[in-house]
């Protein structure tokens, strides 16, 4: 199964299309920008409480044979916060500081 490649920031509704150097994904493929993984949330997935790393990029090109953006399409459904914005900062507050392989 491929990793899910969301089409928008969780949290600001940016577009993050596959290509996206700025879209960031925890280990839940919840999908955010940098600029609101630094800014916003510290690092902290506001859904599970984990990191962040970037989110590798598919290829376009089918190098391989069934193996490409066009072979297993991003998805085309948005979406949203759970989330109040006043619970997503006090979440972030209690964990950022947490190193995050002990989170
Ligand atoms: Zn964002
Ligand atoms: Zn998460």
């Amino acid at each position: 199964m491929a990793l899910q490649l969301r089409p928008n920031c969780e949290y600001c509704d940016k577009d993050l299309p596959a290509n996206a150097t700025q879209a960031r994904i925890c280990s839940y493929e919840c999908t955010f920008c940098a600029d609101c993984v630094a800014s916003k949330l510290g690092n902290v997935c506001p859904n599970c409480g984990g990191g962040f790393a970037p989110r590798p990029i598919r290829p376009a090109h089918e190098w391989r044979p069934g193996v490409s953006l066009a072979k297993q399409p991003a998805s085309t459904k948005r979406v949203h916060l759970s989330y109040g914005l006043d619970d997503i900062a006090a979440h972030s507050a209690r964990i950022r500081d947490i190193a995050p392989e002990k989170r």
